[in-house]
């Protein structure tokens, strides 16, 4: 049963991750991370590409350095791992929508609600579609482009609240990733986890999360009521 205590009273934005939330995109961005790492002489898990999720790209090349190599990365380690990386994200199988995630955004936009995503990627496969797929414009996406620091820093949902010109206390978080509810919870936003990954609920929870579904269907099956339509 879910609980629609925690959305706030005076609701007005509804911020969405993009990368399993939006798309089912998770599986590429971990294998891809595996193979390029693999092929640097790194075994990094899958596991940890979704415990890292959010993260820049440089960023998630340094802890797994420190980690599985103990050593820093180099610049041209990072540059190296990312480019490849870059390149197998372009050959992998194009993503489909997370179920009921089109119902989520259109009920959320109908209810006079400003939709905004909030993504730490910068891959214009995925951004580009958000406009066709969920009626989602250019300027109402925050990207990988726009950030200095990115999850798990508050910023990029900081500069979200700043778009929707609303107050911490007026916005609502969908996120899959540890790192991005500790962005969001960080930028003082309450926030629900959907957990499309492989990871342990409790890692969402006490990431922060002040409610963890096990999964977009489940999130689209209570979206009406949760935000009191
Ligand atoms: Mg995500």
């Amino acid at each position: 049963m879910i609980h629609h205590t925690i959305i706030p009273d005076t609701l007005k934005a509804v911020f969405f991750d993009m990368d399993g939330v939006l798309y089912d995109s998770m599986t590429n961005h971990a294998q891809t991370w595996v193979e390029s790492f693999q092929a640097a002489g790194i075994s990094f898990p899958a596991y940890d590409a979704y415990l890292n999720e959010g993260r820049t790209g440089p960023s998630t090349i340094e802890v797994a350095f420190e980690k599985y190599a103990h050593r820093p990365a180099t610049e041209a380690d990072i540059q190296k791992i990312y480019d490849h990386k870059t390149e197998l994200m372009q050959s992998a199988p194009t993503p489909g929508i997370m179920p009921g995630m089109q119902n989520v955004v259109q009920q959320t936009m109908a209810a006079g609600f400003r939709v905004i995503v909030v993504t730490g990627s910068k891959q214009p496969s995925l951004i580009s579609r958000l406009k066709k797929d969920f009626n989602i414009e250019d300027e109402n996406v925050v990207s990988g482009f726009d950030v200095k620091k990115g999850k798990p820093d508050p910023e990029p949902y900081l500069m979200a609240l700043k778009k929707a010109n609303c107050e911490a206390g007026e916005a609502l978080v969908i996120e899959n990733a540890p790192l991005g509810v500790e962005a969001s919870c960080g930028a003082g936003i309450t926030t629900i986890a959907v957990n499309t990954g492989i990871l342990e609920a409790e890692i969402l929870s006490r990431a922060g999360a002040g409610m963890v579904l096990s999964g977009t269907q489940e999130l689209a099956d209570n979206w009406k009521s949760l935000i009191r339509q």
